[in-house]
């Protein structure tokens, strides 16, 4: 006997319990239609927010950085596997933000366990929104800092949190996504900052949802003509979402980012993203930036979603974002639904704890520039179909 021969007794109960994840093999690159087993599927779950994953001008600029640079980076940027092309990248994204400087990540998830490791230590005292993406919860969690969860978007609760913990002296982090991973609804920055003030702590938001979909040119919730680093010290995106490409990057004053070239383990010990990575989202930051109609597609897309939904009865959550979820509640129910709308052509993944609380597992809809106005009205009848199928 040994400590691990309960393996397949717990696999067996996720099964029993609806919990048990199981991977889809797509068998082409990502758009508004995936192919699956042969079949074509409307795709409503990707986070390709703008449709710019598979697009023409940033595959071309990939594979030109793969002429130029290779494919590994070779080293940890610290090593020797920081490149122009990293540099400038970087330089970019500062700008976007205007921020002084944009540190570079191989992943969203090591950007937040870097960052707030690196910043937040013993004595220490991290403030997370309940519904916080879970990279920023294992962040806090794995810093040594005290953890202190507040209720979803409320800022009194923050605010008595912050007043409620201990030492004075000790560096106070209040952590929020700025779009929900997993309701599409906002931080509530506006009044965030004015409690943080208060408290002497500072702001880090996760726009990994918000970046290239809201704001003056995509800049996502953060907007640096609203927001200073007095406001907002750290501000972390991610490249695999709207941006298309991957990776991810944390934005904030000079010494700030030195102190996370310093400091952070996720960025230090790491090998850096491949170069030509860089030079992909460099071409897809330009087009974020520049194509508005990208944005106004979506906007389109996301109104005829929620008026659709709402005239069959559908109770949304309060989200402007792509994200736009259909909250179920039982895992088995929701696991019905997403397999039925699979059958009538549209691919929906149905969500469950512990990604989401326990009672709101949900159907996860995500809409993007790519869809037409015919997707989504397939979609809702989809929807409508099955709701009725499967009755009360
Ligand atoms: C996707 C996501 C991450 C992780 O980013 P990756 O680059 O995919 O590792 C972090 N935070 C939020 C809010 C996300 O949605």
């Amino acid at each position: 006997m040994t400590g691990f021969d309960d393996i397949s007794t717990r696999l067996d109960s996720l099964a029993r319990h609806d919990m048990y994840r199981r991977r889809k093999i797509i068998g082409g690159p990502q758009g508004r239609q995936l192919a699956i087993d042969g079949r074509l599927l409307l795709n409503f779950c990707s986070n390709d927010y703008l449709g710019l994953a598979a697009d023409a001008r940033i595959r071309d600029a990939f594979k030109a950085g793969v002429d130029d640079w290779g494919v590994g980076a070779g080293a940890s940027h610290l090593v020797c596997g920081h490149t122009a092309a990293h540099h400038e990248l970087e330089d970019a994204l500062a700008a976007f933000t205007g921020r002084a400087r944009a540190l570079l990540f191989s992943s969203g998830y090591a950007a937040n366990l870097g960052v707030i490791g690196a910043l937040a230590g013993k004595g220490d005292n991290v403030f997370e929104d309940r519904l916080n993406h879970a990279s920023l919860i294992d962040g806090g969690r794995g810093s040594r800092a005290d953890f202190n969860w507040f209720a979803h978007r409320d800022m009194a609760d923050l605010d008595h949190q912050l007043s409620a913990s201990g030492d004075p002296g000790g560096r106070k982090l209040v952590v929020s996504d700025g779009t929900f991973s997993m309701d599409g609804d906002r931080c509530l920055l506006d009044e965030m900052i004015p409690v943080a003030h208060r408290h002497g702590a500072w702001i880090m938001i996760d726009d990994a949802h918000g970046l290239g979909v809201h704001g003056r040119e995509g800049r996502g919730l953060v907007e640096p003509d609203k927001y200073s680093t007095a406001d907002v010290p750290l501000l972390m995106g991610t490249f695999g979402k709207a941006f298309g490409t991957f990776g991810a990057f944390v934005a904030a004053d000079e010494p700030v980012i030195e102190m996370l070239i310093q400091r952070a383990r996720n960025y230090i010990y790491t090998t850096a993203l491949p170069s030509a990575i860089a030079v992909a989202t460099l071409k897809s930051l330009a087009i974020v930036r520049d194509e508005e109609w990208r944005r106004e597609a979506l906007r389109d897309r996301i109104d005829q979603f929620r008026a659709g939904a709402t005239g069959m009865g559908f109770e949304l959550l309060p989200s402007d974002s792509p994200v736009q979820p259909i909250v179920i509640g039982d895992p088995r129910r929701t696991l019905d639904f997403s397999t039925r709308l699979e059958e009538h052509g549209c691919l929906v993944t149905a969500i469950r704890p512990p990604t989401v609380p326990v009672g709101t597992s949900r159907l996860r809809v995500t809409l993007t520039a790519a869809h037409s106005a015919d997707d989504v009205d397939r979609l809702l009848s989809a929807l409508d179909s099955v709701n009725q199928a499967l009755g009360e």
